[in-house]
This record gives structure tokens, sequence and C-alpha cells, in this order.
């Protein structure tokens, strides 16, 4: 069908919208797959016998509809009350609600620069301004008193703390000096906390407008499922909850999240593992001379040696290694690895030797 016969039954603004583009997920196997940030590490046995043993005629039955169990296993572990949390289907959802809560069409959502590129996708769903302010050179938080470069007044602003694709992590007072300075609803995305120092779940506890996203798709070997959550006030996760499905997050997700928090010292072994990795792959990158961005996160920016950033991933791909490559002006010298294995190391490390 001509594309002018679809312009009359779809909205201009999804007409024109440039929606996120995901990472590749290839169907052949026998891929290195280090583009999209997944966790090289099953799950635990203990989930994978949890969601087993839920797949049977139950599979009829709505779940719980707030995921309640879910929720107050992780207030216990968070120190606050149910009504502290909720559940979406991936943090994805989540940041999506947080556009429609707290944000009237046309409103102007912020975030820093280069960040997680789906921002800037929502706002444009929203019909929302999208606001960039662009990080320093070494993806600093400009002072949170700069009012040149950010804007306190505006209703939603996003921070990736740690920073991706950049991995930079952002120390607990310089946040709480940011979100102290801001007005509107302030959301850290701390996706990849569980890799980096430090974290700033207290500010969600504390200020009635900061909210707190985390994920079990990267610590915890969880992405199939779709299993993500925000900590903050409970007026602001109430007007969450109202505008959210019916049943958001699916019934095997609550049962593989709730037993994976049965089972923390399993994951708290892979987040070492995974820094170990990430120190070692630093280190044997800038012997082969690429720039590799100090990262708390399960992944680095590097800036490779002697061609060019999408070359690389090109011919990375021809030796079965996938890596991710930005356009983006800002990151368009870059690499984006994920920390897989220390074997998967080595197999990234061979082919750059190869092609060196
Ligand atoms: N925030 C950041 C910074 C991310 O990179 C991702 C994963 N792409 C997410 C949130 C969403 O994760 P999920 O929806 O799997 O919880």
């Amino acid at each position: 069908m001509p594309v002018s016969r679809h312009s009359t039954l779809i909205r201009p603004l999804v007409q024109r919208l440039h929606p996120y583009v995901p990472g590749e997920q290839p169907k052949i196997k026998g891929l290195t797959k280090l583009n999209t940030n997944e966790n090289p590490y099953p799950p635990s046995p203990r989930v994978l016998a949890a969601v087993k043993a839920a797949v049977d005629g139950r599979l009829r039955l709505y779940p719980n509809p707030t995921a309640e169990a879910l929720r107050e296993k992780l207030a216990k572990l968070h120190r606050c009350a149910p009504e502290n949390i909720i559940i979406g289907n991936g943090s994805d959802e989540l940041l999506a609600l947080a556009t429609r809560a707290f944000v009237e069409p046309g409103g102007v959502i912020q975030f820093f620069t280069p960040c997680y590129s789906l921002y800037s996708v929502l706002a444009e769903i929203h019909g929302a301004r999208a606001r960039p302010v662009p990080l320093a050179e070494d993806f600093a938080l400009p002072p949170p008193r700069d009012a040149q470069a950010w804007q306190a007044r505006v209703p939603l602003t996003f921070v990736t703390t740690p920073n991706a694709p950049g991995g930079r992590g952002y120390t607990t007072p310089e946040l709480e000096a940011l979100c102290r300075a801001h007005k509107g609803v302030v959301v850290l995305d701390e996706a990849y906390v569980d890799f980096a120092q430090e974290n700033a779940l207290s500010l969600a506890l504390k200020f009635p407008h900061v909210l707190v996203a985390r994920t079990f798709s990267k610590g915890y070997s969880l992405c199939f499922q779709r299993v993500g959550y925000f900590v903050g006030s409970a007026a602001l996760i109430g007007a969450l909850q109202k505008i959210r499905d019916s049943y958001n997050v699916n019934g095997l997700g609550q049962i593989a999240a709730i037993a994976t928090l049965e089972d923390l010292p399993y994951y708290r072994r892979n987040f070492q593992r995974i820094i170990a990795a990430r120190e070692r792959l630093t280190e044997e990158l800038c012997a082969l001379e690429f720039v590799v961005l100090p990262s708390q996160t399960n992944f680095i920016l590097v800036r490779p040696p002697a061609f060019p950033a999408e070359a690389w991933q090109e011919k990375l791909r021809r030796q079965k290694v996938l890596v991710r490559w930005f356009k983006d002006p800002a990151t368009r010298d870059f690499l984006r690895i994920t920390i897989g294995t220390d074997e998967e190391a080595d197999i990234l490390l061979r082919a750059a030797r190869k092609l060196l």
C-alpha cells in the first residue's frame, strides 16, 4: 500500500517518529555477542528451577496485577515499603510511564547526553520536547547550579547513572546536589549499577521528586523475562500505578525475579567476575592502543586505533564478534563492547590482533 494511503490513518507524530533501534539479536549461532550488554552468565539454577516448576496449568490464570510478592521482597531488601516500589515489563516500560505521568504533551523532557537513546524516543512518542544537555568530554555532569547548561524547572529529567554508553560512574553526593537543585521529577536510571562502586538508591527514599530505576536484565541475567522496577515516594509510585496496564508484568517474570532475590550471593559472585573481566579487557585493549574510557558498568566504550570505529564493527562482525557502534556525533569514533566471559574476551582480542 502506498505511504500516502497510510498518511490519513496514522497520526502525523507517529509518521515522523524515529523509533528506538535495539542492538542486533542474530538468528545464526556461533557469534560472540558483545553488543547488547547482556550478562554472560545464566540465571541461578534456583531461578531456572522455579520457572520450570511454574510451567503448568496455571498459565491459564492472570498473574498478580501489582506483582505484590516481588514488591514485598524488594521492599525488605531496600528497607522501604511496598508502596515505594512499582514493577514494570522491563525498566523501559516504567521510563515510558514516567513521561506520561509527569509531563504534559508539549512539555519538556531533559537528559544528559550521550545517554540511553530511548529517552529522546520516549519524548517524541509523548509529543514532548526533548532537551538534551551535553555532558563534558569526560562524561562528567554539569555543575548543579549551571543554569546555562540545564534547567531546574522542567517536569522530568533522566540521568543514566552510571552513564551509558560512556560507562562513567557518578558519586552519590554529586547526584544529591543535582536532585536538590531540581524542581521537577528526576529519574536516576541505575540499569548498570550492579557493576558500579556506589548506588544512589537512598536519594529515592529521601526526596519526594526522585525515582531510581533498576532492572533485572543486566546484573541478574534476566533480559528475556522483562522485569524492572522504580523506587520512590509513595505519591510518585502511586501515580505510575494508576496508568500502567492491568497485568503489566508477566507471571513467569515475577516468579523468576522472586527466585533471583533468594539467591543474591550467586549474582554478587557474577558481578565480581564481570568487573574483573572488565579490568583485564581494559588493560589488554590499551596494550593494543585502544583508548578505553573508565567504566563502572558491564561494558566499555573504546576508541579503536588504525581505522574508523564503524569499519571495526563491520570487520569484527566478519570475524563473528558483535560489538555496538552508535552513529551519534559524540560517540561515532567509539565502539561499545559488552563484558562477557574471559573466553569471550580472548576471542575478541584474537580478532582485534588479526585485524591490526
Ligand atoms: N536503562 C538503560 C540505561 C539501559 O541501557 C537499558 C537497557 N537497554 C534499560 C534502561 C532498559 O532495560 P530493561 O527494559 O531491560 O529493564
